[in-house]
């Protein structure tokens, strides 16, 4: 069977941000993500993960067009938006929305929750008379578990995960095919982060939604996500189905993360690697393989000088590491 067309596709994107060192220091370029190709079939989960700083985030606000990226190109629904002007991507940005990690932040909070959520329908005139809207907004909150009733109310009046509701309402108001979900329950309480979760895919199995669901929690990863792509320093190094990266993680810092994870099953419990140091600045990434230093089998002469490249070591199963096999 081949693969179905891809919803979304970036090749080789970068996304570079000038910076001023100190108060009269130099410029430097932050690489925040530094060629990335990855791809999301429509209803496909696509999970990314990687310590904070390394490009994650970055990356989901570059493919919707948020941040401009440096390089590299972006395709949705086999249209290339990488160089749209912001007027003529308003019809593709129906299509693509975003759910954000702090859902208080997200929200104005003078703003009802009518109109937060009316106001998407308003900007896309996806509703052609008042009762229409009115009608809409209500089966969109029933739809993410809110009461009609609650629609008159501020987002200061709901609990954070019927803030997240709503901000999951807002999203679907314009019916999008792909959502960037961006850590969207690191900020929620542990004992509604699952409602939160389950939601989002109910609602990929009814709409036929894509994700490109942005977390650290590997357990919550692969939970939801058909395939996994873990970054570092702005790269992917490693993407596979979420089986086969769970089942035989083969990249060094893969397994790292994946041995500090939870597992709630004692007989998968796996020796923790613990890595050294935190993820260096992408101001002076680390010459050849940017995780070498922190690399417990790092070979000097290779692994320091030559960059590896995403290479297929099983079917679908991407690694760049020298030495992976
Ligand atoms: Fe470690 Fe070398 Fe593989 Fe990089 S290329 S992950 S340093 S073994």
């Amino acid at each position: 069977m081949t693969d179905p067309k891809p919803l979304l596709e970036t090749r080789d994107l970068r996304t570079w941000f000038d910076v001023q060192r100190g108060l009269f220091g130099k410029r430097a370029t932050v690489k925040a993500v530094d060629g990335v190709s990855i791809t999301v079939a429509p209803g496909e989960t696509l999970g990314l993960v990687g310590e904070s700083g390394c490009g994650k985030s970055t990356l989901g606000r570059t493919v919707l067009r948020l941040i401009d990226p440096t390089h590299g190109t972006i395709a949705f629904d086999g249209v290339d938006i990488t160089a749209q002007s912001q007027s003529s991507l308003r019809p593709m940005r129906r299509k693509m929305q975003m759910i954000f990690q702090d859902p208080y932040a997200s929200l104005d909070p003078r703003m009802r929750v009518r109109d937060i959520v009316g106001e998407a329908l308003d900007i896309h005139g996806l509703a052609s008379s008042p009762s229409e809207r009115e009608a809409k907004i209500e089966a969109l909150l029933v739809r993410v578990g809110l009461r009609p009733d609650q629609a008159p109310r501020y987002p200061h009046e709901f609990s954070g995960g019927q803030r997240q509701r709503v901000g999951i309402a807002r999203a679907l108001a314009v019916e999008p095919r792909f959502i960037v979900a961006d850590e969207p329950i690191s900020a929620l309480d542990v004992s509604i982060q699952a409602q939160i979760v389950n939601l989002l895919k109910d609602l990929q199995e009814e709409l036929g939604l894509a994700y490109l669901f942005v977390a650290h929690d590997l357990t919550v990863v692969e939970y939801v996500s058909h395939r996994v792509a873990v970054m570092y320093l702005g790269k992917v190094v490693e993407t596979a189905p979420s089986p086969s990266l769970y089942g035989d993680a083969k990249h060094p810092y893969t397994k790292a993360l994946l041995s500090a994870a939870p597992t709630p099953d004692p007989e998968k419990k796996r020796t923790r690697i613990v890595l050294q140091g935190d993820v260096p600045s992408p101001i002076n990434p680390p010459s050849g393989c940017a995780f070498h230093p922190r690399c417990p089998i790092a070979k000097k002469g290779l692994c320091d000088v030559e960059a590896p490249a995403l290479r297929e070591l099983r079917p679908k199963h991407h690694v760049a590491c020298h030495l992976a096999e």
